[in-house]
């Protein structure tokens, strides 16, 4: 089994009550297992073996994709968040957000509703390009901006599986709650400009 699922770095009932414990461990140990799960077995004997994740999303497709997108996005995902999050951008990546929304509180309302307007299952992404651009990007299903060259930043799940115990249909609620809990310092991170 090349991958295994890192563990989070809080506790899983730390992030109440924006996602609560039982999210976590129905969405983070469930749904991102099976995605790593099958990932695993369809590497197995494969090329893919000896390829970084990264690699086989961009050089996958159909399952395999979808299986090594998810695998990625959600733990990409999960890590963004800490109870003790750090709630507004500082530095560069401030400086870009506001040249480009022209305040932090614009970006965050057209991020939500790019969420809230994807139809069906998908990803809400702030990326970055090799100018340190930034863009707001929404995807469908496993969809990752790293196909087309991109850095993520930032990944709201817009999946009904990240909300629906907590918030049922009010998809637009859960994404404006998850502000509480996103920390810029992280998302600064990977951010190299
Ligand atoms: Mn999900």
């Amino acid at each position: 089994m090349k991958y295994t699922l890192p563990a989070l770095p809080y506790p899983e009932h730390a992030l109440e009550p924006v996602i609560s414990r039982e999210t976590i461990q129905i969405h983070y140990g469930k749904h991102a297992q099976t995605y790593l799960n099958n990932l695993n077995d369809m590497i197995a004997g494969t090329e893919y073996e000896d390829m970084s994740l990264e690699d086989t999303i961009r050089s996958s497709a159909g399952s395999l994709f979808n299986n090594a997108a998810q695998t990625w996005n959600h733990i990409f995902y999960f890590n963004t968040f800490s109870p003790d999050a750090r709630i507004v951008p500082q530095g560069s990546l401030a400086h870009a957000i506001v040249r480009h929304w022209e305040t932090f509180e614009n970006f965050q309302e057209v991020f939500v509703q790019t969420g809230k307007s994807l139809f069906g299952s998908g990803w809400v992404w702030l990326c970055s390009d090799d100018a340190g651009h930034l863009g707001i990007r929404a995807e469908s299903n496993a969809g990752n901006p790293l196909i087309e060259g991109l850095t993520p930043l930032l990944a709201f799940d817009v999946w009904e599986h990240a909300y629906y115990i907590d918030y049922r249909n009010r998809r637009d609620n859960h994404l404006q709650q998850l502000w509480s809990i996103v920390d810029w310092r992280v998302v600064e991170s990977r951010y190299k400009f």
